[in-house]
């Protein structure tokens, strides 16, 4: 009678691992300003294919959302990311995809679920396409009007 005792105890080891590229973007982001974004108008705001004001690049650039500077991005030659550490300033808003970035949080931003985010985001889908941004869900006191 031969009574093998060997525990099978082997722990499943994580063998997929989460590598997934995509991110979450963050509903909540503490690195808002405290007042409310300046400049709402479009005539305050570089237009679209602003060249980045470090080495003139018109691929990708990021429009500051604190001071309305314009930079490229990462996979251009990096210099919103520059700014962002240099100024102290973490929010930037691209030209290319209207993506908002917290370079603090080192994430995406939901303009949609972040009512500080909303009116900046629907001037730039303005800007950008000529129309407001089809699914941008306002909050409740900006549609009460009915
Ligand atoms: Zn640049
Ligand atoms: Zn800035
Ligand atoms: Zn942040």
């Amino acid at each position: 009678m031969t009574r093998t005792s060997s525990s099978a105890s082997v722990a499943a080891s994580d063998v997929a691992g989460h590598e997934s590229g995509y991110v979450e973007p963050r509903t909540q982001c503490p690195h808002l300003p405290s007042s409310p974004f300046p400049a709402m108008h479009a005539s305050e705001y570089p237009s679209m294919g602003t060249p980045c004001g470090s080495c003139g690049s018109l691929q990708e650039n990021w429009v500051c959302l604190i001071c309305h500077t314009v930079e490229c991005g990462r996979y251009v030659n990096g210099h919103m990311l520059v700014h962002s550490m240099t100024a102290d300033h973490a929010i930037a808003i691209s030209q290319s995809d209207l993506s908002i970035w917290c370079f603090k949080c080192d994430a995406y931003l939901d303009a949609q679920a972040i009512p500080e985010l909303q009116p900046v985001f629907a001037l730039m889908h303005r800007m950008k396409f000529g129309e407001e941004p089809p699914l941008l869900h306002l909050s409740d006191a900006a549609i009460s009007m009915c």
